[in-house]
């Protein structure tokens, strides 16, 4: 069985991360998504609110999918979880460079582990969890970057 583990803040999930999870889905038999829990970095939603998201968005795929948090080193963890393959997406140049070092650093820290590239699907070449929560700080409409019920959760967030 080959299972890749996907990586990231999640906070929240998007239609980029989503379109990334349904293309590793067609390459790997099981996907783990790691949902990284950092002390240090100011996120919108808890740990546990991220994953509900999740849940909730990807359910379709529930029987492919694995949740988990991560507060160590992304190869560590896959390691520990038996992922042979990092998931990563791709929206434009400006990600490649991060990724390039990622990878390489990565690669030096457990050679067992290799990374894997998706190209999101064009109309999320520009979306990220960030722009998400730029364009709710300002009342836009987010119906065409995250699902209902992330759109919800960012509104109860922002609006109540
Ligand atoms: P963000 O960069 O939006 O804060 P994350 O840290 O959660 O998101 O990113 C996790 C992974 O998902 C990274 O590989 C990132 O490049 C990818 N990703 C995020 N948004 C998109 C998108 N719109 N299209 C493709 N990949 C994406």
């Amino acid at each position: 069985m080959k299972t890749g583990i996907y990586p990231g803040s999640f906070d929240p999930i998007t239609y980029g991360h989503i379109d990334i999870v349904k293309r590793a889905l067609k390459v790997f038999d099981k996907l783990i998504i790691l949902v990284s829990v950092n002390p240090n970095k100011k996120s919108l939603f808890t740990e546990t609110e991220r994953i509900d998201m999740i849940e909730n968005v990807l359910s379709a795929c529930k029987d492919q999918l694995q949740i988990e948090t991560n507060q160590t080193l992304t190869v560590k963890r896959a390691k520990e979880l038996g992922a042979t393959h990092i998931v990563r997406g791709l929206r434009a140049l400006t990600d490649f460079e991060y990724e390039f070092q990622m990878t390489h650093a990565n690669r030096v820290l457990d050679k067992s582990i290799d990374s894997i590239f998706f190209m999101t699907d064009n109309k999320y070449s520009f979306l990220s969890s960030t722009t998400v929560k730029e364009i709710a700080e300002f009342k836009g409409d987010l119906e065409t970057f995250v699902p209902s019920y992330v759109k919800q959760k960012i509104e109860e967030k922002y609006y109540k």
